[in-house]
């Protein structure tokens, strides 16, 4: 059993000022593997005065300096890359075959980084006047359990590129990789009190980072909920907030589209992460007219998706992270049977041999309306709902009939017309016939309750800086 005690502040490892220490569960077997000690408000203290001290020097390095610290940050991770996919497999429950690939891409943030970071424009001009972009300053990050080294190394990179510095704190059932990643951190040598991460919970080290003066923005991961607990928090100090919160995402099918291809695409997007995507698209917008060949498509796509074990490598479907997120996933399934949706495939309970995990039964509902509950609330879990349209306009009206607005998907064999249906959603990216989100430079961000600002490229780094303009600069 491992035991995870310490922080990182100030480029060491230093014991935790807590004393409420948490279990860590392995969700295959619901075996304890670790355990790990909370943070409380002296342990991220120190950490915030940390980051803020190293701000004096780091806010002055050059884009060449902060270039090379970004390749370490990467080289570092990539050397222990197949021991943190192995512990996202036994903490998170992650299929084995996507996880080296996600740790792979969240080493990759920082060579991506290092690109945008050539072009940012640091110095503008207006007129006669000189815009400076200058670092914002001490950054608090905030990252859920679901990729884990996705979210914390989204967040470090562009505060390094700009010139901030960083105080995290990561979801606390994600000890065992916090910790691994602390020290590939720790290997790429970056200058002291520049990356700093407490270990803690939400309530306490994640409130305290939310009020703090010295936190300049907080860059938040997470949920709708959360998001609006942490904009309530930061309002006494008017910090910036960078908001990428949860979704509903729909995923329109036209009528032209090759639904051969397009069905088992949209269980793949659906169920990514075993449902545990905040871009997952869970409202599949069908043709009133074709559902039942939908309807066969979608049993036939979800049985050739294997769930099992997470260390086997043709698992696709993993467990659940925790107990809260199946009871979770089993509460949404009863209500939707309760409100009348007809069950496709899966329901409730465990599958037939997975009792001892937090494995639930991919699960898909037919004849669904927009308002029912399962259509309006994330539940971050393998359940897809077939939502069905008359018309275009109406598959537009009710993709975009939602609090949420992260992703959108469209399958459709005329891109223009593909096209079209993308300029009238509401929603941070629409993907036309794909469901990978592959491209790193692309803004990643959502719409109404899906979150404020953008990660990733050129985006990710403008909300790192602060522009300054001095008038009269030129003659
Ligand atoms: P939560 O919102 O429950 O938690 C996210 C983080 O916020 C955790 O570190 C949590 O700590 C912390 N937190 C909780 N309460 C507070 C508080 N009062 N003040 C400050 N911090 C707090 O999300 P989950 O971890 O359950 O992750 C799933 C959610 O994340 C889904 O809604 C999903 O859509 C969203 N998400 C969004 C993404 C995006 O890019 N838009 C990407 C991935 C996920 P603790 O661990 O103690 O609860």
């Amino acid at each position: 059993m491992k035991i995870i005690n310490q922080h990182y502040i100030n480029s060491h490892f230093v014991k935790s000022n807590g004393n409420e220490v948490e279990d860590l569960i392995n969700p295959t077997t619901k075996k304890l593997i670790g355990r790990v000690t909370l943070g409380n408000e002296k342990d991220v203290q120190t950490a915030i005065a940390a980051a803020k001290e190293a701000f004096k020097l780091f806010s002055k390095t050059t884009i060449e300096e902060r270039s090379n610290m970004l390749q370490r940050l990467h080289d570092a991770i990539m050397d222990k890359a197949e021991i943190l996919a192995q512990a996202s497999v036994e903490e998170y429950g992650s299929p084995a075959s996507a996880s080296y690939g996600r740790t792979v891409f969240a080493a990759k943030t920082f060579l991506f980084t290092k690109e945008a970071l050539q072009e940012f424009e640091f110095e503008r001009s207006m007129g006669k006047t000189k815009v400076i972009m200058e670092p914002l300053g001490v950054i608090g990050a905030i990252t859920p359990w679901n990729a884990n080294y996705t979210h914390i190394c989204g967040k470090i990179a562009p505060a390094i590129a700009t010139g901030c510095t960083i105080v995290v704190k990561p979801s606390e059932i994600s000890a065992l990789q916090t910790k691994l990643l602390m020290e590939c951190i720790n290997e790429a040598n970056i200058p002291a009190g520049v990356i700093n991460i407490v270990n803690g919970s939400g309530a306490v080290v994640g409130a305290e980072m939310t009020r703090h003066p010295d936190i300049a923005k907080i860059s938040f991961t997470g949920s709708t909920n959360v998001g609006k607990l942490i904009s309530k928090g930061a309002v006494d100090t008017l910090k910036r907030l960078a908001l990428e919160l949860g979704g509903k995402s729909p995923n329109i099918i036209l009528e032209d589209a090759n639904f051969n291809e397009a069905i088992p695409m949209a269980v793949s997007i659906g169920f990514s992460n075993t449902g545990q995507a905040c871009h997952a698209g869970t409202r599949l917008i069908v043709p009133e007219n074709r559902l039942e060949e939908v309807k066969k498509l979608i049993k036939e796509a979800v049985k050739s998706m294997k769930l099992g074990n997470p260390v086997e490598e043709d698992t696709i479907l993993g467990p659940l992270v925790s107990q809260k997120q199946f009871d979770t996933v089993q509460r949404y399934i009863k209500i939707a049977i309760d409100e009348g949706a007809e069950l496709v495939t899966g329901g409730l309970g465990h599958p037939e041999g997975f009792e001892d995990g937090y494995f639930v039964k991919p699960t898909v509902f037919a004849n669904v309306t927009n308002d029912m509950t399962i259509a309006r609330e994330e539940i971050f879990g393998p359940v897809l709902s077939i939502i069905t349209y008359k018309t275009e306009e109406q598959a537009i009206e009710i993709a975009n009939d939602t609090i949420y607005g992260l992703a959108a998907y469209v399958s459709s064999s005329n891109l223009e017309k593909a096209k079209n249906i993308a300029s009238k959603i509401v929603a941070g990216r629409v993907l036309i016939n794909k469901g990978v989100h592959d491209d790193p430079y692309a803004p990643f961000g959502g719409f109404k309750q899906s979150g404020i600002g953008r990660d990733s490229g050129i985006y990710g780094l403008e909300e790192h800086v602060e522009p300054k303009a001095i008038l009269s600069y030129k003659e």
